[in-house]
């Protein structure tokens, strides 16, 4: 028995990170994904997706009231998008740290709206809010058996 470990395991959390049609069109793909990816998350799904329309609705239902919710809903179907599941302690809270603020104009310098953006309309990438957002969305735009459970080989360079 290792408290230890199991006290880590507890706090694991997965996100549902997208890279948005703008990000897929201007070529951002693979910076997008890197910065997770040497930030030290592990990746458990991965996919380039047509979005259908009524999977952008349930994505963007709680904010379906908005003025501006028909246009979210045109650019996220406007082209393929990358949908990424990360997994790791803290996973949620860090990867909206690393994506800065919505408005990409008040987003900090380093974050990936804050180098890479310049309107909120073409933010380039999503991530998930909550840990229950993100189970939630991770079921919304992964099948079962889309995702890989597997043990990165750097894991012990990572944590303690
Ligand atoms: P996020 O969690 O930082 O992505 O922001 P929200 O959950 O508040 O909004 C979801 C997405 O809707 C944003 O990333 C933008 O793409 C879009 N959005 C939010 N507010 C506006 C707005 O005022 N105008 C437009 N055009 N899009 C917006
Ligand atoms: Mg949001």
């Amino acid at each position: 028995f290792l408290p230890h470990l199991v006290a880590s395991m507890e706090q694991v959390e997965e996100t549902y990170i997208m890279v948005k049609p703008d990000g897929v069109q201007r070529g951002l793909v693979g910076d997008i994904i890197s910065r997770f990816e040497k930030k030290g998350f592990k990746l458990t799904g991965l996919k380039l997706f047509q979005c259908p329309k009524d999977l952008a609705e349930e994505h963007y239902k709680d904010l379906n009231s908005k003025p501006f919710f028909p246009k979210l809903i045109e650019y996220i179907t406007s082209g393929p998008v990358v949908c990424m599941a990360w997994e790791g302690a803290g996973v949620v809270a860090s990867a909206r740290k690393l994506i800065g603020s919505t408005d990409p104009l008040q987003a900090e310098p380093g974050t990936i709206r804050g180098d890479l953006a310049v309107q909120t309309g073409r933010n380039v990438v999503h991530g998930s809010d909550s840990p229950e957002n993100g189970k939630r969305e991770i079921g919304l735009w992964f099948k079962e058996g889309e995702l890989c459970q597997w043990t990165p080989a750097q894991a012990q360079w990572l944590r303690e």
